[in-house]
C-alpha cells in the first residue's frame, strides 16, 4: 500500500511559489540555504511514517493508501489515545520543535470534519466542499498549514477602519469562485507546506461581511505570496553551533493574497460571520487543533527536562538539594502537561459518532502551559549559568591547531570530554537563548492565541454550573429566615 515519503513531499515544492526572503523571491525552497534544512526535517516526518517498522503504528489506510494517523476520526476514547501516540512519535525527531508539523492541520481538519453537520446547517452547499477538500488532502496526506489571525495592525479598530485594507477580504464573486485580496498573519511552515487554509477566527462586525472567509489554496496558487521572516536556519553557522535553529527552523511568513481567484470547490465559508466564528468553535476544530499542539508541547517539556537534568550533570550541579529541587520542579510541570494531554482524552465526549477530547481541559492545559513555558525556560537557565555563553565562537575552535588545545583545556567537566560539553552547551542556548530559542518562546505563548482570549474560553467551557452548585451547598442559611 502506498504511503507517502520524504521524496515523495519534496518532489511536490519545486512548483513555482512565491515565497520572498532577503529582498529577493526563492527559485526553490527545497536547496535554499534559508529553508532545506527545515524541509529535510519535514521529508524526515514522512519517511519516518513510511518506514516499514513504523507504518502500523504511525498510519492507518484510506483507500489506496496509509496515511498519518493525525487524518483518523476517533471514535472512542482507545482510538483518540492511538492516534496520540502516533503524534508523540512524530514529534520525538524534532523534540516538538516544528509546531505546525503536517499532523497539526490533518488534526485541526478532523475537527471541522467531525463538525461537518454544524457547517451544513449554514450552507451545506460550502460544507459539501468542505468534505471533499478533507478526502482529497487525506488521501493524498497533503501537508496543510493554515492562517486564520489577521495582520497585526490597529488593535483599536476593526478590519475595515484600519489605515490601509490589509485584511484578507472578498474582493468580488461571480459563478466560477471568489476573488480575494488582503494578507493573513504568520502562516507559519506555510513556504514549506502543500497546502493553505485560510480561516476567519477573530469576530467580524455586522458590516464586515467582506472578511468572513474560509478556503484553501496550493501554496503555490497564482497571487499568493509568502513574505518570510528572517531564516535562523540561514544564519546558523553549523548544526554543531546550532543542532535546532540549523535543522528545526519551521518559518513563519506574512502570507499576502494579490487578487487570489478560488473555485468553490474550495471555499468554505463566504461572507457569514457566524459560520466563520463556528468552523473553528461550533466544530470541534478548534479542540482538536489544540489538542494536537499539546501534544507536541509534552514531547518538548520532556525534551527541556533531559536537556536540563544533562547540564546539571555535566556541570556537577546534579547533587545540590537546591538544584535536585529545581529538576524535580521541572520534571512535574513537564508531568503536568502529561496529565493534561491524558485528562482531556479521558473526560472527552462523543459530537455524533465520533469522540473528541474535553474542552475545558484542554483550554486549561492551554491557558497554564503559555505561561507555564518562558517560566520553564527561564529555570533552565538559571540551572545553566554562564556555561551556556562561556562556548568556543564555532565548531572550527574545536578542531583548529590555534584553539584545539586552549578548548580542551578550558572546557571541563567531570563526567564528559570537552566535546561532549561544548555540543550540550551549544544545545541548550540553541534551546533557550538564541534568536530562534526566544522565538519558540513567543510561539508557545501565542500560537494558540493571546491569554486574554484564552481565558475567555476557559470561562466559555468551565462547568460553572457544578462549581456554583459546591458553593450553595455550604452556604449558611440566610440570619433571618424567609
Ligand atoms: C511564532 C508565531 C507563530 C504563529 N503562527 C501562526 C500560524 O501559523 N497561523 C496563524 O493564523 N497565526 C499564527 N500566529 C499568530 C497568533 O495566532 C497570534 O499572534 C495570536 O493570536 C495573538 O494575536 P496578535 O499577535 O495579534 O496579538 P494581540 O491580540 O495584539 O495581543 C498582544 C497583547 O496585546 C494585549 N491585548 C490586545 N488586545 C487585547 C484585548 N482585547 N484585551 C486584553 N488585552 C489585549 C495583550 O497583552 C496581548 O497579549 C503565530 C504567532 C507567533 C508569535
Amino acid at each position: 500500500m502506498r504511503v507517502r515519503d520524504g521524496a515523495a513531499y519534496r518532489a511536490g515544492l519545486n512548483d513555482g511559489r512565491r515565497v520572498l526572503i532577503d529582498g529577493e523571491p526563492v527559485a526553490d525552497v527545497s536547496t535554499h540555504p534559508a529553508f532545506r534544512n527545515a524541509v529535510a526535517s519535514f521529508a524526515r516526518f514522512y519517511d519516518q511514517q513510511a518506514d516499514p517498522a513504523n507504518r502500523e503504528r504511525l498510519t492507518f489506510a484510506v483507500g489506496e493508501a496509509r496515511v498519518h494517523k493525525a487524518w483518523s476520526l476517533p471514535r472512542n476514547h482507545a482510538e483518540l489515545v492511538d492516534r496520540r501516540h502516533a503524534i508523540a512519535e512524530s514529534s520525538a525527531p524534532h523534540c516538538g520543535f516544528l509546531g505546525r508539523s503536517p499532523d497539526h492541520l490533518a488534526t485541526t481538519l478532523t475537527g471541522m470534519m467531525i463538525g461537518l453537520p454544524v457547517m451544513r446547517g449554514f450552507d451545506p452547499a460550502r460544507a459539501e466542499a468542505f468534505a471533499a477538500y478533507f478526502e482529497e488532502v487525506r488521501a493524498r496526506d497533503l501537508f496543510v498549514t493554515y492562517v486564520i489571525q489577521n495582520p497585526q495592525a490597529n488593535k483599536a479598530r476593526s478590519a475595515s477602519e484600519q489605515a490601509r485594507d490589509v485584511v484578507a477580504h472578498l474582493v468580488s464573486q461571480d459563478s466560477q469562485g471568489i476573488v480575494v485580496s488582503g494578507a493573513k498573519m504568520l502562516g507559519t511552515s506555510s513556504v514549506m507546506a502543500d497546502e493553505i487554509l485560510v480561516g476567519t477566527i477573530q469576530p467580524v462586525r455586522p458590516g464586515e461581511e467582506r472578511y468572513a472567509l474560509s478556503f484553501a489554496v496550493p501554496v503555490n496558487h497564482p497571487g499568493v505570496r509568502l513574505l518570510s521572516r528572517r531564516s535562523y536556519e540561514q544564519a546558523a553557522s553549523s548544526v554543531y553551533d546550532y543542532p535546532l535553529s540549523s535543522r528545526f527552523d519551521e518559518n513563519d511568513a506574512v502570507v499576502f493574497f494579490d487578487e487570489v481567484r478560488v473555485p468553490w470547490e474550495r471555499v468554505f465559508v463566504c461572507g457569514d460571520p457566524a459560520a466563520a466564528g463556528a468552523q473553528w468553535h461550533g466544530t470541534p476544530a478548534h479542540v482538536m487543533q489544540n489538542y494536537q499542539a499539546q501534544i507536541r508541547l509534552m514531547v518538548k517539556m520532556r525534551f527541556l527536562t533531559g536537556l536540563a537534568r544533562r547540564v546539571a550533570e555535566i556541570n556537577g550541579t546534579i547533587d545540590i538539594p537546591q538544584v535536585k529541587g529545581v529538576l524535580g520542579r521541572l520534571a512535574a510541570q513537564a508531568s503536568m502537561v502529561e496529565g493534561l494531554v491524558a485528562g482531556m482524552e479521558a473526560e472527552g465526549r462523543m459530537v455524533g459518532e465520533h469522540y473528541v477530547p474535553s474542552a475545558h481541559l484542554l483550554y486549561a492545559a492551554q491557558t497554564l502551559t503559555q505561561e507555564l513555558y518562558p517560566q520553564f525556560v527561564m529555570a533552565i537557565r538559571d540551572l545553566a549559568g554562564g556555561g551556556v555563553i562561556m562556548l568556543p565562537s564555532s565548531v572550527a575552535d574545536m578542531t583548529s591547531p590555534h584553539t584545539r588545545h586552549y578548548v580542551e583545556a578550558t572546557q571541563v567537566s567531570s563526567i564528559v570530554d570537552a566535546d561532549e560539553r561544548v555540543r550540550t552547551m551549544k544545545l541548550a542556548w540553541d534551546a533557550l537563548g538564541s534568536e530562534y530559542a526566544s522565538r519558540h518562546t513567543q510561539y508557545e505563548m501565542f500560537y494558540g492565541g493571546a491569554s486574554y482570549v484564552n481565558h475567555a474560553h476557559m470561562m466559555r467551557t468551565f462547568d460553572w454550573g457544578a462549581a456554583r452548585a459546591l458553593v450553595d451547598g455550604v452556604l449558611p442559611p440566610p440570619a433571618v429566615p424567609g
